[in-house]
Parts: C-alpha cells; structure tokens; sequence
C-alpha cells in the first residue's frame, strides 16, 4: 500500500544536515529508507577555511561556498544521504547582518518562489516523513527561518499528505550537555554563568513528540561535523572527544508539526504511523 518510505530533510546551510539530523539520516539510511537532502543555502558566509570570518575584506564568498560544497558532499556520503539537492540561495548571514536583505539572498527571497525550488523535488520524491526547524529557525538564523517557511509552503504547493517533524533540543537535554561541556572544559552555547540561570533555547519537554535512538549513528555523525572542518561551531562539537559526544549526541527529539495522523505520546521512531 504505501510507497517505499523516504525521509526528506530540508536545512538552511552546509553543515547543518550534521548537526542536526545526522543521527537520523545515517540511522534510517543503514535500515534502507530513503534519505534526501535539500540545502537550500551555499553557506558563503561561514568562515574560510583558514579561519577568515566573513566580515574580513579578503573573505571571499564564492571560495567559501565551493569549499562548503565539497564538505557538504563529503558529510552527506557519510551519512548515506542517496540524493543530495542545493538550492543554491546565497546566505543571508546571520540576523541582523547587511546581507540579509541583499538582492537574491535566501532571507530577501519571497516565501512562494523560493518554495517552487523544493515543490518539485517533494513530488519527484514523495517523502512521507520530512524534517525541518521550527517557526523561529531553531536559534533565530534568518536562513533557518526561512527553510520552515519555504517547506511548509511547499508541502502546501505539493498536496502531498506527510508527516513534518521540526528538530528539537528539549530543556533537561540542555542540562546534560552543559553538565558534559563542563566536565570536558569547554566553553560554549550553553555554559552559561550561574546554574540556576535558565537555557538560553530548548523546547519544553513535554511538547517532543518523537525521541529518535540514535547512538549506533553518533560515530558517523561526529565524522559527518569533522568533515566541516572549516565551521568553527562544528569544531565547537568536536572538542567534546568522540566519547561524550556518543553521550550527548545518542538521541535526536522532533517535534510533531504537521501530523496526518493527529498522534499523541512520544513515538521512537518518525515513521511509526507510516508502517502499519
Ligand atoms: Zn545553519
């Protein structure tokens, strides 16, 4: 009755199917779902592979963007990905930065047009789980923003009936990160000053509603940010040692956000309704 099942994500920039979806992607591609990747960005203004950030006069977007190229595909045949898809937008940067509203850039583009990139890709491939971010992009990333406005229009565009999950990082897992960041000495998002100050972002725990095992993936998945070697935030994971990164990177949490079959609970697999 249905379709071979095929998970589909869509992610704003280079590095980001890693960080968070890598889990998922490797997990379900060694079960022999089909996973498609769509980047929608070419990441220009990450930083050069030398470190040069992109607010620097001989940072130059067009190096950048091939160098994040070649990441992407390596992280993606890491991960199994069967087919990658990049848009193409320029970057948007991040918010508040001049090149948010530059002409062209993903941020700048109407909701409708860039979304007719990916309403073909959907038919073409007729995913019955997609994921994505959240309405606020995650952390507020103009470009993540507009991934989730451009999937759910295109989903709308498509007519297709699937079930879309935003990632998610609940609060308590917040908790245990910063527990493992500290242990490992290292300050990042997250270390925060006093202990009783409250996680600058997290999803309330009770709004996940899938909690994916994702820990025979957590190897691929540390191998998948190593292979953005010139993203610092990736490096930022790294630095955890491939132990405690088994630790806290041993479950991926989704959010329900557009659900055909209006479930409750918390389902350990995004497919579940999808099998029966
Ligand atoms: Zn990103």
């Amino acid at each position: 009755m249905t379709d071979r099942l095929t998970l589909l994500c869509v992610h704003a920039h280079p590095d980001d199917e890693a960080s968070s979806t890598g889990g998922i992607l490797r997990t379900y591609a060694d079960e022999g779902i089909r996973t498609v990747l769509v980047t929608c960005t070419d990441g220009a203004l990450g930083d050069s592979p030398d470190g040069t950030t992109p607010d620097l006069e001989h940072h130059v977007p067009e190096d950048v963007a091939a160098h994040r190229e070649a990441e992407l595909r390596a992280s993606a045949a890491i991960l199994g990905v069967q087919r990658l898809e990049m848009l193409g937008f320029p970057d948007s940067g991040m918010e508040g930065w001049p090149q948010n509203d530059a002409p062209g850039s993903f941020w700048s583009t109407p909701v409708e047009i860039a979304a007719a990139r990916l309403t073909p890709i959907l038919l073409e491939e007729r995913p019955q789980v997609i994921v994505t971010y959240d309405e606020n992009g995650f952390y507020g990333h103009p470009d993540h923003i507009q991934a989730n406005r451009i999937t759910r229009a295109a989903l709308e565009q498509s007519g297709l009936t699937a079930s879309l999950f935003y990632t998610a990082i609940p609060i308590s897992a917040f908790a245990r990160f910063r527990a493992l960041m500290q242990e490992a000495g290292i300050e990042g998002p997250g270390s925060g000053d006093g202990d009783d100050e409250a996680p600058p972002f997290g999803t309330p725990d009770e709004l996940v509603g899938a909690v994916i095992d994702v820990a025979a993936a957590a190897d691929a998945k540390f191998d998948a940010l190593a292979a953005h070697a010139s993203q610092t935030e990736s490096s930022f994971f790294l630095r955890m040692g491939r132990e405690r990164f088994r630790i806290a990177f041993r479950n991926e949490w989704f959010v329900r956000a557009v659900d055909p079959f209006s479930r409750s609970g918390v389902d350990d697999d995004l497919f579940a309704p999808w099998r029966a």
